[in-house]
């Protein structure tokens, strides 16, 4: 199947907190989306991988996304190395997505702007036609994508590009809710982390609805690039 969107995140639970009013947005227009997750986020002191694979396929019900995958690297430990790379090139070269969305470039968590690193790398090694991959005995095309936007986490970092996702927020907390290991569950007695508070749950929605706020509209989300942003008409901005 081809992809219109491949959305990749360091742990379960990632892209939904940080691009999935995005996915759902694109999903009602009629375009393919696919999650790609790097980890199963066995190193959560929350919950365990059996709990998270369960609550990552709700999730990507709830958002409607057309196929979710794991390639199972190491929680905390996996690397940007030849390897890893070459198993997201696989997925890349399989699915052809025009746009990825992955990790923050900057973050609290390691992983994050590992991750982030390490999904622009194959992007770029993708589209290598020397590098040969196979998918079930099959030689596999070269493809890069077109656009890879970094979408932003934890730490507030300024966009470069906003998305409207107007309409799109009760969606978007639906699909984080689905990871209820993870997030705040006041009957919950596992330990309390940072992003199990109350406050935690709370700000991924006011800060949807602030970046709404200066554009504009009810919500937004916001990325980064790494290349200029380009429009074909100055009439597209919002
Ligand atoms: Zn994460």
């Amino acid at each position: 199947m081809k992809l219109d969107i491949l959305a990749i995140g360091a742990h379960p639970d990632d892209v939904e907190m940080s691009c999935g009013g995005t996915l759902a947005k694109e999903i009602a227009k009629g375009k393919k989306v696919g999650i790609l997750d790097l980890t199963r986020g066995e190193l959560g002191t929350r919950g365990s991988a059996e709990i998270r694979d369960e609550e990552a396929k709700n999730a990507a019900a709830i958002l409607g996304v057309h196929v979710r995958q794991n390639l199972a690297f190491a929680d905390g430990f996996f690397v940007n190395d030849r390897d890893s790379q070459l198993e997201i090139i696989k997925v890349i070269r399989k699915y052809k997505p025009e746009i990825i969305l992955c990790n923050a470039i900057d973050d609290r968590h390691i992983d994050h702007p590992k991750g982030s690193k390490l999904v622009s790398d194959a992007c770029f090694l993708s589209g290598l036609r020397k590098i040969e991959t196979s998918d079930e005995g099959s030689e596999q095309e070269a493809w890069r994508p077109k656009l890879v936007y970094h979408y932003i986490q934890w730490k507030d970092l300024e966009p470069d590009v906003v998305v409207d996702v107007t309409g799109f927020m009760d969606k978007k907390m639906q699909a984080i809710y689905a990871y209820k290991s993870q997030f705040f569950d006041a009957e919950s007695e596992e330990p309390l982390t940072p992003i199990s508070s109350k406050n935690a749950t709370d700000s991924m929605e006011y800060r949807n609805r602030n970046l709404g706020r200066l554009i504009g509209t009810e919500a937004a989300e916001g990325y980064n690039v790494e290349r200029y942003p380009a429009v074909d008409s100055i009439f597209d901005l919002i």
